[in-house]
């Protein structure tokens, strides 16, 4: 795995792919940075060498032109904010514009390119829309992993066009080897926790992860689905009804590679999806007609917890519970707790994809587990064993 630390960027244009995807308010400010912030080591890393920066991101959804709602133009001063240095603003992508600035871009200067998805060409992976792109920069460093599961022009297809002079970004870096300290070389036991809606959309996840791990523990919505097929009363619970076989077949795999499933003893149920609604705590496979499961019980926090402590390398996907409501969102926090723990006393922690890294960040877990994945998308593709087209095309 070639990285930026194998090379020397003096008086040389680096052309970085990061992710700016940022979120906005109304009047086009950016509301979270974090992104922005994870894409600095990579950039302070080429400028102290004596190098220049050339930076091409997407923002948004533009439908293939310019809109100026998309523009970078907005986020700019944020960037120059973050990185401590003056960002030049480029007027396009590829366009003379572009080309001007980046040809006349000194060491220590940093150029900001257009949205990228002001080209359809992006999207689409066109590989003169890469080649253009390519032109602007002598070395090309991927540090996107929120993109590295899309095989458009800036995150995969240009990659051909710098056979010998492209790396990962330190993000990328940190985020493949997170992966790898989990599913390759993580110290046993190795527990993943995965929450969540729905067992079919973790069920490539599963089969997947299955022959790396020690301990599966499974909570959420897609408890129901396998309490009910082991016979169990789920009242109202969220159920999949047509993967039944598929959670029984689940156990059975998780049997056979040696794996030990913790699912929920008790559970806090409610008579309507609400956080209003009346509550009781119920054993998971008793609960009554009209109620339905929304969080783990004490006991259930107390096992998971127990499984937790005894774990040296934790992957957690997925929430315990409805914890967008505030009295269903206890499972949940007891996770974060024992995660929290359990890291405190030396075990690596990972969470990653969409609604669990929300919570961490939420509830202020964030500082407290080992590494919080910045990609949604890119990081539950990585746990489905897939390969990702943005790094397949710097390894290559
Ligand atoms: P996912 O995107 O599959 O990780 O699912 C996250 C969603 O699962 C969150 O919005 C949670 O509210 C929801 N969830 C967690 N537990 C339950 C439950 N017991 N019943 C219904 N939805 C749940």
């Amino acid at each position: 795995m070639k990285t930026i630390d194998d090379f020397n960027f003096k008086d040389k244009k680096a052309l970085i792919r990061v992710d700016f995807n940022v979120p906005q308010d109304d009047e086009l400010k950016v509301t979270d940075d974090t992104r922005i912030v994870a894409a600095k080591p990579t950039i302070d890393k080429i400028l102290k060498d004596g190098g220049s920066a050339i930076l091409m991101t997407h923002l948004g959804r533009p439908k293939g032109g310019v809109e100026d709602k998309f523009s970078l133009k907005h986020i700019a001063s944020k960037v120059s904010e973050i990185l401590g240095v003056k960002v030049i603003m480029a007027k396009d992508v590829v366009g003379e514009d572009a080309q001007e600035k980046a040809k006349n871009l000194k060491p220590g200067e940093v150029l900001l390119l257009e949205n990228v998805r002001f080209h359809s060409e992006e999207e689409k992976g066109d590989k003169s829309f890469a080649e253009q792109l390519s032109k602007l920069g002598d070395i090309y460093v991927n540090d996107a992993f929120g993109t590295a599961h899309r095989a458009h022009a800036s995150t995969a297809i240009i990659g051909e066009f710098f056979p010998n002079a492209k790396c990962f970004g330190y993000l990328m870096k940190q985020e493949l080897e997170a992966i790898n300290k989990v599913l390759k070389s993580g110290e046993k036991p190795i527990t993943a926790i995965l929450g969540g809606a729905k067992v079919s959309s973790k069920i490539t996840i599963i089969d997947n992860i299955l022959p790396a791990i020690d301990n599966l523990i499974i909570g959420g919505g897609m408890t129901y689905t396998f309490i009910k097929a082991q016979g169990g009363k789920i009242g109202k619970s969220l159920v999949e009804d047509d993967k039944l076989e598929l959670a029984l077949d689940i156990l059975k795999q998780a049997e056979k590679n040696n794996v030990k499933v913790y699912l929920p003893v008790d559970n806090v149920c409610a008579d309507n999806f609400s956080n209003d609604a009346n509550m009781k705590t119920v054993p998971v496979d008793q609960i009554p007609d009209g109620w339905m499961g929304m969080d783990c019980g004490p006991e259930t926090n107390k096992l998971f917890a127990e499984v937790i402590k005894n774990s040296k390398t934790i992957l957690w996907n997925g929430p315990l519970g409805v914890f967008e409501m505030e009295n269903f969102a206890k499972g949940t926090i007891a996770l974060g707790d024992a995660i929290s723990e359990a890291t405190k006393n030396g075990a690596f922690s990972l969470v990653g994809g969409g609604d669990s890294v929300a919570f961490v960040k939420q509830y202020n877990y964030d500082e407290k587990v080992s590494y919080v994945s910045t990609g949604g998308g890119a990081m539950l593709e990585s746990l489905e064993g897939k390969e990702l087209p943005g790094v397949a095309a710097v390894m290559k």
